[in-house]
């Protein structure tokens, strides 16, 4: 990841640098032009209009209108969206009006905006080059053990035509596996399910951790995914407490990440 263009409170993802007709970005807890520290793009955590104008706010550093974007309301599920232009705005405004109860939005249009918004779960970015299709995927710990990102790139396969071989991941900041401490039952579910091999789940001590960075690569490697065609950024969100929210830290705020193919 590096910072975006002039912005610097936005990342964006380095592998996407030679595709221009697609922007993508992650904020921060600054807001687009480096300042504050509580530039909050969730539903909660802040007031409605506070989390409005920071919308507002990127928008407009990004040079797009409230109507680019298309927000998800997120319930740890594999639910999807395939959106078109009658989505343009959805969530923008208001929580109420945000594509609900999906972690995958997927689209072919120009000019719309995914955004899937995050706290220690992993927002994951998807392009597809030969067809022109891109997703937004919200994958934590649920969404990771049901495979929500791989799903998404098989949506993406089954809808558009796209070429696992040339599709290109990005796998962003999230809590990391030095930090993602879970109990016995969670880490015995990941245990006994084939998928997740010794190196994504550790034990020090009496503790368990996960690495859900690492699930998600895997998951889409095994799929067909060129390992020089993912990304995966090392920051984690539990430690880079100046950069991004974290729920492990007690934040209700959430930072977010999107693609749109302009
Ligand atoms: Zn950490």
């Amino acid at each position: 990841m590096e910072v975006f263009n002039n912005l610097n409170g936005l990342f964006k993802f380095s592998i996407l640098n030679g595709f221009p007709e697609v922007l993508n970005f992650v904020t921060t807890k600054q807001n687009p032009y480096g300042f504050g520290d509580n530039f909050n793009i969730g539903y909660s955590g802040g007031s409605d209009n506070e989390t409005l104008e920071n919308r507002m706010s990127l928008a407009s550093a990004l040079g797009l209108q409230p109507e680019n974007f298309v927000i998800q309301t997120q319930i740890h599920k594999d639910n999807y969206k395939i959106v078109t232009e009658e989505n343009a705005g959805n969530g923008f405004l208001t929580k109420e009006t945000a594509v609900k109860d999906t972690d995958i939005l997927l689209t072919n249009r120009k000019n719309l905006c995914l955004i899937t918004r995050s706290a220690d779960c992993t927002p994951v970015l998807l392009y597809c080059p030969d067809v022109k299709a891109v997703a937004a995927i919200h994958s934590g710990r649920e969404g990771t053990f049901l495979g929500v990102a791989a799903k998404a790139a098989k949506l993406l396969k089954e809808n558009f035509g796209a070429d696992f071989s040339k599709m290109i991941a990005c796998i962003g900041p999230a809590i990391g596996k030095e930090c993602y401490e879970v109990g016995y039952d969670c880490a015995e579910k990941f245990f006994k399910n084939p998928r997740f091999s010794d190196n994504t789940i550790s034990k020090k001590g009496e503790k368990y951790f996960l690495d859900l960075k690492t699930m998600i690569f895997n998951d889409l490697t095994d799929l067909g995914l060129r390992h020089e065609n993912i990304e995966k950024s090392e920051f984690c969100t539990k430690c880079e407490d100046k950069k991004f929210f974290s729920a492990r830290r007690g934040e209700n705020q959430r930072f977010c990440a999107g693609i749109m193919l302009k």
